[in-house]
């Protein structure tokens, strides 16, 4: 469980980047899920390293795959909002946002929530942080990107990895190719070097 006081270091406009003072642990986190073709197997994977992640997941894919949202559950996995419909807060107004937030609420039990894309204006975050930690994250595998060569995918997150860090990686047919490669290695990796694997869990007010 992260206590307030924990969330100190590179916050931006109170959000979340990184978890300062977290020594030798890594919160790897999985954005758009549930995906029958790729989640399954990364929950077998983490299970394999006694590895806790976070899921941010879509409303409507959750709607579509509840069998799969309860395994993350029964796990002990942390899961986010991640909206329904996985709308670009840029495009968007404040209120058509919230709206679709408030729909994936009634199917994502959480105090977590991520823009899709990244992307949300600064009224859209004033709102949402009245219900929500926003989670953001310091490393982005891009994973999802499949011009990405596996290995170079792998090496950016091993090179700017640190202690704290929230790393991003996607359950979706897209990033299954570089995520079928990357997520063992990672996980070894630290794993050897003693880092332990955390669900994002804050204490609710
Ligand atoms: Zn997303």
């Amino acid at each position: 469980m992260i206590k307030k006081e924990r969330v100190a270091a590179k916050i931006f406009k109170d959000l979340v980047w990184h978890f300062a003072g977290c020594e030798n642990e890594l919160f790897l986190t999985f954005d758009d899920g549930p995906t029958p073709e790729i989640t399954p197997w990364v929950l077998d994977t983490l299970k394999h390293y006694n590895a806790k992640a976070t899921f941010f997941c879509v409303g409507e894919n959750v709607l579509n795959n509840p069998e799969i949202y309860r395994q993350i559950i029964d796990d002990g996995h942390a899961v986010g909002n991640h909206s329904f419909s996985h709308l670009k807060g840029w495009n968007t107004t404040t209120k058509s946002y919230i709206d679709d937030i408030i729909k994936a609420k009634e199917f994502i039990k959480t105090n977590l929530f991520r823009p899709p894309y990244g992307r949300i204006k600064p009224a859209q975050s004033f709102e949402l942080k009245k219900d929500f930690y926003i989670i953001m994250w310091d490393v982005l595998s891009k994973d999802y990107d499949e011009s990405i060569d596996k290995q170079k995918c792998l090496n950016y997150v091993l090179n700017h990895s640190e202690e704290g860090s929230i790393i991003v990686f996607h359950d979706t047919c897209k990033a299954k190719k570089n995520l079928e490669f990357v997520l063992p290695k990672v996980l070894e990796h630290y794993s050897e070097k003693g880092f332990i694997f955390k669900a994002i869990e804050f204490e609710t007010d």
